[in-house]
Formats: C-alpha cells, sequence, structure tokens
C-alpha cells in the first residue's frame, strides 16, 4: 500500500512518526473514516464538518485546508488502485519536543498528519445479510463522545468483551439508556417507527447517522430521536447500527433476547438499500 505521512506518499514499510507524535503518547489525535465506493468518496463533506469540528473542539490547527484533503483521499484512491473499503485519516498535535501534558503552540509545532486506505467488501458482505449478535456493555468512555479522538481503549475493551461472548459487538449502555455501539450509531424500530438517541455531547454525531435519517424522513417514515433502554430494544421489532464502513447494519439479538424474528427487519434492509444507492450517485 501507499500511504500518506505529513506530505509524503511512501510504502507503509517505509512510513515513520515520531516517538514523542502526542497521539501515540497521548492519543492527543482525530480522526475519520470516510468509505470508498466505487473509486469515489461517500459523504466526503459530511467527513470534513465533522473533522473541523474536532479539531476546533481541541483547538488544534488543521495541517492542510479540506481541498488539500480531497486531493490526497483522490491521490490515495487511484494510488492503491481502490474501488471497495474506505480511507482513515488521523490528525495528531504533532511531535512536541518532549512528553509534556500542555499543548505545544501549533505556531511551533506542527500537526501530524496521517491516511491510509483499506479494502474491504461494503455493498455485499455476508454478515449483514445474517445480522449480528451484539451485547451490552456499561460505557465508560469519558464524556465527550461528539469530538472524535483516537481514544480507542475503552471501545476496543468493550468489542473484547462482545467477542469473548460470542457476539460481533456491544451497545454501550449509560444511567440504563443505550448511548450507542462501539464504533456505530444504535436504533430499533418499533410499530414501524425508527429509534435513535438524540444528538449530544455523549454520543458521535454520525455523519450516516444524518443521512440515513434524513432518506427515513423522506420516505415517510416515522423518526424518534430519544434513548431507549436494553429491555425496549429487546422487545422491539427490529434493530440496526449505521457507520461509514457498515452503512446500515441489521442487529438480530440483544444480550441473547432474539429481536423480531431473528432476521434482518424490512425497515434495516430498505434503509441499507436507500443510503447505498443515494451514496453510490452522490459520491465524488
Ligand atoms: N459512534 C461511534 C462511537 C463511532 O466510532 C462511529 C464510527 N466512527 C460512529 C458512531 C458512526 O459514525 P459514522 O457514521 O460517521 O461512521
Amino acid at each position: 500500500r501507499t500511504v500518506y505521512v505529513n506530505g509524503d506518499y511512501l510504502p507503509e514499510t517505509e512510513a515513520k512518526v515520531s516517538i514523542f507524535d502526542r497521539g501515540f503518547l497521548m492519543a492527543d489525535a482525530v480522526y475519520e473514516v470516510t468509505s470508498v465506493l466505487g473509486g469515489k468518496l461517500v459523504d466526503f463533506a459530511g467527513h470534513t464538518a465533522r473533522l473541523q469540528r474536532s479539531l476546533s473542539e481541541l483547538e488544534m490547527v488543521a495541517p492542510c485546508t479540506m481541498d488539500e484533503l480531497l486531493a490526497i483521499h483522490r491521490e490515495l484512491v487511484a494510488r492503491n488502485d481502490l474501488d471497495e473499503g474506505g480511507i482513515y485519516l488521523q490528525i495528531t498535535r504533532g511531535a512536541a519536543e518532549d512528553r509534556d501534558f500542555v499543548w505545544p503552540d501549533p505556531e511551533k509545532v506542527p500537526a501530524g498528519i496521517v491516511l491510509f486506505t483499506f479494502a474491504k467488501p461494503l455493498v455485499d458482505n455476508k454478515t449483514l445479510d445474517e445480522g449480528i449478535k451484539v451485547i451490552s456493555v456499561e460505557d465508560q468512555r469519558w464524556a465527550r463522545r461528539d469530538i472524535k479522538t483516537t481514544q480507542l481503549l475503552y471501545p476496543s475493551f468493550a468489542k473484547m468483551q462482545a467477542k469473548k461472548a460470542g457476539a460481533a459487538d456491544a451497545w454501550l449502555v449509560e444511567d440504563g439508556f443505550v448511548t450507542e455501539g462501539s464504533a456505530n450509531n444504535a436504533y430499533i424500530v418499533k410499530d414501524g417507527v425508527i429509534i435513535t438517541r438524540q444528538l449530544s455531547t455523549e454520543i458521535l454525531h454520525g455523519i450516516t447517522r444524518a443521512a440515513i435519517l434524513r432518506f427515513a424522513r423522506e420516505a415517510q417514515m416515522q423518526v424518534e430521536e430519544r434513548p431507549f433502554t436494553i429491555a425496549e430494544a429487546q422487545a422491539a421489532d427490529e434493530a440496526f447500527v449505521t457507520s461509514a464502513t457498515g452503512f446500515a447494519q441489521p442487529v438480530i439479538a440483544i444480550d441473547g433476547a432474539t429481536i423480531g424474528t431473528g432476521v434482518p427487519g424490512t425497515i434495516s434492509k430498505r434503509l441499507r438499500e436507500i443510503y447505498t444507492e443515494e451514496m453510490r450517485k452522490a459520491a465524488i
């Protein structure tokens, strides 16, 4: 693979970052994952808007413009001949001279930037036809989940607990209500109404979530943005999760309880179809 690191396109084996990079030492970094369909970028504008918000919330200065970022994404797609999959982008607060909790002056220490591509089937994907099982785990992340930082130890820990329990993913629960999945937004469907937690600092503002809710409303589906419990989810007709590289993914069991009839629900499937079709058309 050819990757991008601090201004250079290099073979992945030659790419290097400093051991003093604050992304490495402190997870002082933000990231985005943009999916690629037919060699084109899906919802790039959404991802750069969220990236700029993450950067500004952490008083980080982007190392390049969003137009330059677009050019880098396209160059990586071309150099890696990528048809379907995604691009990972990480911006860190750079490599200061020493390890210090105090942020370095961005005039003296420029942000670090790394991008790499990955190939992955997004449309024809067997787990999506069958749906995934999830377990619930207490949400023990920090309180600013609306900022997309690389502090992924807890989500990774939660996902391992799911794996050990024979499930594919974990739904995180705080004060009795589901916040979101380890790396996706969570939804249930009851009597035709799509229910998902409202935006706040407690969850990541999913780019796929925004598109899915827009398409659902355009298709005259009813949407309710409010918290729900695991018990309510287990009694729902359908459940699903959304993320840039998973689109809308059906959930068929929660903590061992089968959802609906145990097969992906019709609304989840329909939303997945609409999303795939619309995003293929709009990709740039
Ligand atoms: N919530 C969390 C915690 C995530 O990590 C992700 C994926 N990065 C999402 C939701 C989904 O966001 P998006 O649709 O922008 O990929």
